[in-house]
């Protein structure tokens, strides 16, 4: 039985668990109650399953400090979902390779300029799976909401309709059960868990770049799917017919249904993601605040969230309410001078670096000596100006916004895998900072 004495405890151990561990403070946490407390066990329902595996992954160990702080007692936690879950036909979960986030709903996605027509169409989607879009094709540059909205989908499904059976997985993941399941001689059965889906979602096709089985296996999927009349959801950092290496007839069908770009977020957008965020963290931040991050960041919403974690956790440290002064102390300010670094700052500078003529970046010239320093170019513009992407195109021999889009991604890959050339952008940076 829950007595009100416990209740109350209960609702000393949240308070609790929002001082000691702010990052993963969600406003939902005011919905969570005391299903059972009985033999040492506190179990806490939720109100769905996403949100029990959120809590499992990252908040067991503050809930079990803080039940044991409030009650004296050695006290175990469980998270349980309030009503019993609906029955699922068949396994669509052991196909899936993610826990589904709670923080990355419909609800929680600020629609802008931007991305209207990712969101409108996975709406769509969810509304009629197999009927409007198919297949829905999503793409953009790194960290402006893809996985976001493929979990939104998913989500969706999980409330409304449990029974369907989705298979939600990123590109690699898929690779990697087709090659295991030939070494393992079992690939009839892989063949058959994926054609008995409803839904197949799948992050990052640009994995299969230069991986030619699996191309094949993943054209025989779609199409048993698409014939089907079952929906497909694919998502990439560039469009179709810019992977590389990928089979003509995988990029026409990837083109058959719905493609929609995701560019990078307006200033207006990007306050409104800020201001989201900081919702979602139970926060509330000042208009001044919010403008001011939204500013700093504008390439990333990834960058977005990072930085408003870094301004809580220092106030946390710092025992200070957010402030502006804090928020500017949080990005370390930049001198004054670093403000108005131009595209031609950056082409003298990295032309000089690499021994190669403006004229040469602005040709058509594609050999790797040319085409990398004009794709560092692109990069570094994207991060050091405001120019807009097709702004920075323009300079660069009339390229499309979608060229730059492609070489930024490239080169924040190259600066995750490759030490050096991490080292070497960096240096430029500095060099294109202090040359101001
Ligand atoms: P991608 O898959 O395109 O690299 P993600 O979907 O992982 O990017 O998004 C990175 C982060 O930015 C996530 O935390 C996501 O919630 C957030 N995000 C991106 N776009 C939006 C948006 N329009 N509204 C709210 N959050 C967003
Ligand atoms: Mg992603």
């Amino acid at each position: 039985m829950v007595t009100d004495d416990i209740r109350k405890s209960f609702s000393k151990i949240v308070d609790r668990v929002k001082s000691m561990d702010p990052v993963n403070v969600r406003e939902w946490f005011d919905q969570l109650s005391v299903l059972n407390f009985d033999g040492g066990t506190l179990v806490i329902g939720c109100p769905d399953k996403s949100i029990v595996q959120f809590l499992e992954d990252n908040c067991l160990a503050s809930f079990t400090q803080a039940a044991q702080a409030i009650t004296g007692y050695l006290v175990t936690v469980e998270f349980k979902q309030h009503v019993s879950e609906p029955k699922e036909i068949g396994d669509p979960t052991s196909l899936t390779s993610f826990r589904l986030n709670p923080d990355l709903t419909f609800k929680n996605f600020v629609v802008g300029p931007a991305n209207r027509l990712a969101h409108a169409s996975c709406v769509a989607v969810s509304n009629s799976p197999g009927d409007t879009y198919n297949p829905l094709f999503l793409y953009g540059s790194v960290g402006l909401g893809k996985t976001h909205l493929l979990h939104a989908i998913c989500y969706e499904f999980q409330v409304s309709n449990p029974n369907v059976r989705i298979s939600f997985l990123t590109c690699e993941d898929f690779v990697n059960r087709f090659i295991k399941a030939i070494e393992e001689g079992t690939i009839s059965t892989f063949q058959q868990q994926f054609r008995n889906v409803d839904i197949l979602i799948i992050d990052d096709v640009q994995f299969l770049h230069g991986r030619e089985g699996s191309q094949e296996e993943f054209f025989h999927t779609f199409n048993a799917l698409y014939d089907n009349n079952k929906q497909i959801v694919l998502s990439a950092d560039c469009a179709p017919s810019e992977i590389k290496s990928l089979e003509e007839r995988l990029v026409s069908r990837f083109k058959w249904g719905l493609v929609a770009r995701i560019d990078p977020p307006s200033y207006e957008t990007r306050i409104a993601i800020v201001q989201k965020k900081a919702h979602l963290r139970g926060l509330d931040i000042s208009d001044e605040i919010a403008e001011y991050i939204a500013s700093k960041v504008k390439a990333n919403i990834r960058e977005l969230e990072g930085a408003l974690t870094t301004l809580y956790a220092m106030a946390q440290a710092c025992g200070e309410e957010i402030s502006l002064e804090l928020a500017k102390e949080a990005f370390g300010q930049e001198p004054e001078s670093h403000r108005d670094i131009t595209i031609s700052d950056i082409t003298k500078i990295v032309t000089e670096h690499y021994d190669v003529r403006l004229a040469d970046l602005q040709s058509k010239n594609r050999s790797q000596s040319i085409a990398l320093p004009r794709q560092i170019c692109m990069y570094l513009a994207r991060k050091l100006t405001n120019h807009s992407l097709e702004e920075i195109g323009g300079h660069l021999g009339g390229r499309d916004h979608t060229t730059v889009m492609h070489a930024f991604s490239k080169i924040e890959k190259l600066i995750q895998t490759d030490e050096n050339r991490k080292a070497q952008i960096q240096e430029l940076t500095e060099i294109i900072k202090n040359h101001k």
